[in-house]
């Protein structure tokens, strides 16, 4: 990790979400995605060294707050994120997010950054980090079922990370798809509006739910899924809301980030609890194998967890040395004299 250097060493460099927004742009989507999820790859090829734990969730009837922590042992991280997905009709975001890191030395915070924008980015580009372990040899096209705030960001990580051509769009709003189909046009993707699930999976060999519902909904029946598909299944991340009918996962190999988490969370919160499932980091590090046969329907039961976000800060704390692309917030009390706390308090009344 390079040395960020604020002019004093209390300073926290802060990344807005208009200063994301230019680093993206500074870096281009596509090269970012790629070089995210190189991050986020080799964070999990050393997964053993990290403290882990299931995020830390405050469930509400509307939606959750969670807090997702984690260190390698020399720099601390945690997120704080919410999902909401009712936020939608009231012109507010379904997931928000923002990230810290620190020292594990001293304690204190060296990157303050907006994580909404981020997310969707490292979301997107775990997706494809993983599919590129899983999906069938030579996979082009992509159902992508639920057009919301995601869905652009996991088209273009599958197209620069794996090599997909075409996307094939689906979503209960039409508006969602026509805005999706907008965003993503002249992006080097051939893109289908379809009327339904089915007609987005024609064809497709990764299928992708990111859809927001507070439920056990059913995006996927069983016969709708063939045999050799690659299921990226991403909007089943909360206890009490999942997207695939449990006899598909019934038939698919399915593959998880932290097993802990993901059976509160994610798919498998339908299954029982010693379902056979594998972690991402045994077959990353090849001691466990991934795609085993063509016909083979493997799953990513994804639910978003920590050691994304920190490889995500990581990148971004490595790549704004040097951009001008964040502020130096003064965030941590830092009197001349250390235990002179009150001192510096009185020094600051008015006169
Ligand atoms: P969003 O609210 O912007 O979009 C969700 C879309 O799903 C909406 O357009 C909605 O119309 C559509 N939808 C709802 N029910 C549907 C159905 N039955 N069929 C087709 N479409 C349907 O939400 P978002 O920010 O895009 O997030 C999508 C989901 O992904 C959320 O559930 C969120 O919690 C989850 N998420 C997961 C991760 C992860 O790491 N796994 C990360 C971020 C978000």
């Amino acid at each position: 990790m390079t040395t960020l250097t604020p002019s004093d060493k209390a300073l926290v460099p802060f990344v807005s979400v208009d200063n994301m927004m230019r680093l993206v742009h500074h870096i281009g989507i596509e090269p970012m995605l790629r070089g995210l999820a190189d991050y986020i790859e080799a964070d999990f090829r050393r997964w053993e060294l990290f403290d882990k734990t299931p995020r830390i969730a405050s469930h509400s009837a509307e939606g959750v707050i969670e807090l997702m922590p984690t260190s390698d042992g020399e720099v601390y991280g945690f997120k704080y994120v919410n999902g909401h997905p009712k936020n939608t009709a009231e012109g507010l975001q379904t997931v928000t997010a923002f990230g810290l890191l620190a020292n594990v030395g001293n304690g204190y915070p060296v990157l303050l950054s907006e994580m909404t924008v981020l997310t969707a980015l490292r979301t997107a580009a775990t997706s494809a980090m993983v599919a590129k372990y899983l999906a069938p040899k030579g996979a082009d096209t992509m159902a992508m079922i639920g057009n919301g705030a995601q869905s652009e960001f996991q088209s273009l990580a599958m197209k620069a990370i794996c090599g997909i051509t075409t996307v094939r769009l689906y979503d209960t709003d039409p508006a969602a798809t026509a805005k999706a189909a907008r965003n993503l046009s002249g992006m080097g993707l051939s893109v289908v509006a379809c009327n339904s699930a089915e007609e987005s999976m024609e064809g497709a060999q990764i299928i992708t739910t990111c859809t927001a519902d507070k439920q056990y909904a059913t995006i996927l029946t069983d016969n709708m899924v063939g045999a050799g598909v690659h299921i990226n299944a991403i909007g089943g991340d909360c206890p009490g809301k999942t997207e695939l009918a449990p006899a598909i996962l019934q038939r698919a190999d399915i593959f998880v980030e932290y097993p802990e988490q993901t059976r509160i969370e994610g798919e498998i919160q339908q299954l029982a609890p010693d379902h056979p499932v594998t972690q991402m980091w045994e077959v990353i590090n090849g001691t466990a194998k991934g795609r085993r046969s063509p016909e083979q329907i493997t799953l990513f039961d994804s639910v978003g967890f920590a050691i994304e976000d920190f490889s995500a800060l990581r990148y971004v704390r490595d790549h704004i040395e040097g951009s001008g692309l964040f502020i130096d917030l003064d965030l941590l009390a830092d009197p001349d004299d250390p235990r002179d706390l009150f001192g510096m308090l009185q020094r600051a009344a008015p006169a």
